[in-house]
């Protein structure tokens, strides 16, 4: 399909969703929604870009005229509406929307502009854009997945490396290899890296560890989750641990029980299964090892235009899989002071079931390097 008529069917969608959800209009700033809607994505400045799309009315971008030549203009899908440094793209936002009724503005939105929406439109009730765009964003098309994948294997092919000893370990510091696994995300086809967590030793067992200047010794555990963003707007996450000399035996059984929890967790991933049931089936798997105190967060999170979207794998989300669902296994094991295992892969939910999108080797791989 060209990509107009997939904007064009996106944004019908999103009508059908509006008037289901009681939505008069909705209005996107920055945030992934804005790009998968039209296209193109807002800068991050104090100068207001917005889409404004009415339930029953043509949509417009209203959008800063030093930034419009940078909009690649779909007119079937929208107007543009360049404002100039001397008028006010709020009050332009508020007339086109209307000053009543319900509006959905976008979850990342500057609350600045909020503030301003609010007063200039003081009878309109304020309701989240995710509650429209969510559930359609989090079910991806062949195309999304297709894009996914892709950043899956780019990932995959670093981790290899990770693995296969060509990244140097011992003797380096953690930032110097979280840089080293950056160029690389860089080198596969990645556009931009998101994160690269590298967490030797105890600092393994602080989940978000920011890599520092700890150096890497032989005989250590060395957790390594990156993930970057593709040219076409997607994003790869993957978790891989080694070890740099021989494993000790406690840290070979947590893995096992790990590795073991997290194909569990894989294979229940399918269609009509409650995204807690998928969590449940690591953590049961976790707990009967021992280790259930230690396992400190939800299994996993959607993927797409954002590392972290819609559907969360946790306790207390009862809503079912559909084909689509694309997101994150990653169950970890921790133990302050001592070490932290992780073990993550992209999923996609198929009515052919689990669909792994990483393929890279599972085992805790010994590295000589
Ligand atoms: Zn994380
Ligand atoms: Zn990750
Ligand atoms: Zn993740």
């Amino acid at each position: 399909m060209a990509r107009s008529a997939v904007l064009v069917e996106r944004m019908e969608r999103v009508r059908a969703s509006m008037a289901t959800a009681g939505v008069d209009v909705l209005l996107l700033s920055l945030g992934a929604d804005l790009p998968w809607l039209t296209g193109y994505e807002a800068m991050p400045l104090e100068r207001l870009t917005m889409l404004v799309l009415p339930r029953d009315a043509g949509a417009t971008l209203v959008v800063p005229r030093l930034e419009a030549p940078r909009v690649e203009h779909h007119p079937e899908v929208f107007a543009l509406r360049p404002w100039e440094e001397t008028e006010s793209p709020v009050r332009i936002v508020g007339e086109l929307a209307g000053l009543t009724g319900v509006a959905a503005i976008g979850d990342r939105t500057w609350s600045q502009f909020l503030v301003d929406l609010q007063a200039e439109a003081p009878a309109v009730t304020w309701r989240k854009a995710s509650t429209v765009t969510s559930p359609l964003r989090s079910v991806k098309d062949a195309a999304e997945v297709e894009a996914l994948r892709r950043a899956g294997a780019a990932a995959d092919r670093v981790a290899a490396q990770l693995q296969g000893g060509a990244i140097p370990l011992v003797g380096r510091t953690e930032a110097e290899v979280s840089a080293d696994l950056g160029r690389r995300l860089v080198a596969e086809g990645h556009h931009k890296v998101n994160f690269a967590i590298v967490a030797a030793g105890p600092n393994a067992a602080s989940p978000h560890h920011e890599p520092g200047e700890r150096v890497i010794e032989a005989g250590q555990l060395v957790l390594c989750d990156f993930g970057g963003t593709t040219p076409d707007g997607y994003c790869s996450d993957i978790t891989r641990c080694v070890h740099t000399g021989p494993v000790p035996s406690d840290v070979a059984d947590a893995y096992a029980l790990l590795q073991e929890a997290q194909a569990l967790a894989v294979a229940a991933a399918t269609v009509g299964t409650p995204c807690e049931e998928i969590d449940g089936a690591a953590r049961r798997r976790i707990t009967e090892g021992g280790h259930g105190p230690d396992f400190i967060h939800r299994t996993g999170h959607g993927i797409g235009l954002e590392a972290h979207e819609d559907p969360y794998l946790v306790l207390g989300n009862t809503e079912p899989l559909v084909a689509g669902h694309a997101f994150s296994i990653e169950p970890g094991i921790y133990l302050e002071g001592r070490w932290g295992l992780r073990l993550e892969d992209i999923v996609v939910a198929t009515g052919d079931g689990p669909d792994p999108l990483n393929l890279a080797d599972h085992d805790l791989v010994v590295v000589e390097a």
